[in-house]
């Protein structure tokens, strides 16, 4: 085990904080996430930890090279985060390995994958090539399982209280916060969304299938022939032969090529919307949520978008 650093233990500031403080003495949990989202999550979770996100909201977090810094940030944390479910099986295992870092190996405690707290969607018995780059253990894009981060956020407190028990109180008290604005927020979208209902999309690797299945969407087609197959000219001709009264809008990510959709939307006039994947810069999870749906009321139910 490592040893624990910056911990400062001060007994009589301890006693005269005690319990009239839900903030004890910072002891900086070091942590490094896959993906920018875990790091927002985090944040809500631990305020005072140092926190390390690998990708950052213009990457695709499939495809990541194990650089040294990614190797060194990896070494030295106390607690990981990925979304897991293979979406990082090309890059994070030889991280984990590379780091020798007993705390970030799979099966510890301090490893934490947000896949194993969710509802999965699309799960499959069998797989194989020629379905192009599957995700066999159910669609890994978990960033956007609304209803799932209260139990997530509950798992993650009752980790960070595990790991670091000094600062329990303050962990138990950023928990509650994070779960009683998300429950808030959760009812807002509900409301906000419901024009969103019913509405069809042409979508770009089955990215948003944890959004649309909230919102009651549905992705009726892809611009990937199969998963990870970049799109081809005959698969985008194929797509022009679906009924334009079967779809609404295409949407992509920012770090996907953008042609493919421009070049369906030129041929069935259909509106192309672009999501974001993950929070940006210093953003907190549910602005990243905010803009989503307010993206896609702007494009798909102008006259029920309200900011
Ligand atoms: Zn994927």
């Amino acid at each position: 085990m490592r040893s624990k650093k910056n911990l400062i233990k001060c007994p009589l500031v301890m006693v005269a904080v005690g319990a009239a403080t839900i903030s004890a003495p910072a002891m900086a949990l070091d942590i490094f996430v896959c993906e920018p989202e875990w790091k927002a999550f985090l944040e809500a979770h631990a305020p005072d930890a140092t926190i390390y996100s690998a990708t950052t909201a213009k990457q695709d977090p499939h495809y990541v090279q194990a650089r040294p810094s990614l190797i060194a940030k990896m070494r030295q944390a106390d607690l990981a985060m990925c979304s897991g479910a293979e979406l990082e099986v090309g890059w994070l295992p030889m991280l984990q390995a590379r780091s020798s870092n007993a705390a970030v190996q799979n099966g510890t405690a301090t490893m934490i994958y947000a896949a194993d707290f969710v509802r999965m969607l699309d799960t499959h018995d069998h797989v194989d090539r020629s379905q192009g780059d599957i995700h066999a253990h159910g669609n890994p894009h978990v960033q956007f399982a609304a209803n799932d981060m209260i139990p997530l956020s509950l798992a993650m407190t009752e980790r960070l209280k595990m790991i670091d028990p000094d600062n329990a109180q303050s962990y138990q008290f950023q928990g509650m916060k994070f779960r009683a604005h998300w429950r808030n927020k959760l009812n807002e979208w509900n409301e906000k969304a419901a024009p969103l209902k019913g509405k069809q999309i042409v979508g770009y690797h089955e990215t948003y299938r944890y959004l649309y299945d909230w919102l009651e969407m549905e992705q009726i087609a892809d611009l990937e022939p199969k998963p990870g197959i970049s799109p081809t000219t005959s698969h985008l001709q194929s797509l022009t032969k679906l009924n334009p009264d079967a779809f609404d809008a295409i949407v992509y990510s920012p770090h996907q090529d953008q042609r493919p959709a421009n070049w369906l939307q030129q041929r069935t006039g259909k509106p192309v919307i672009e999501l974001p994947l993950t929070v940006t810069d210093d953003e907190t999870l549910d602005v990243m949520y905010d803009k989503v749906i307010d993206d896609l009321l702007r494009a798909l139910a102008p006259s029920s978008e309200q900011s």
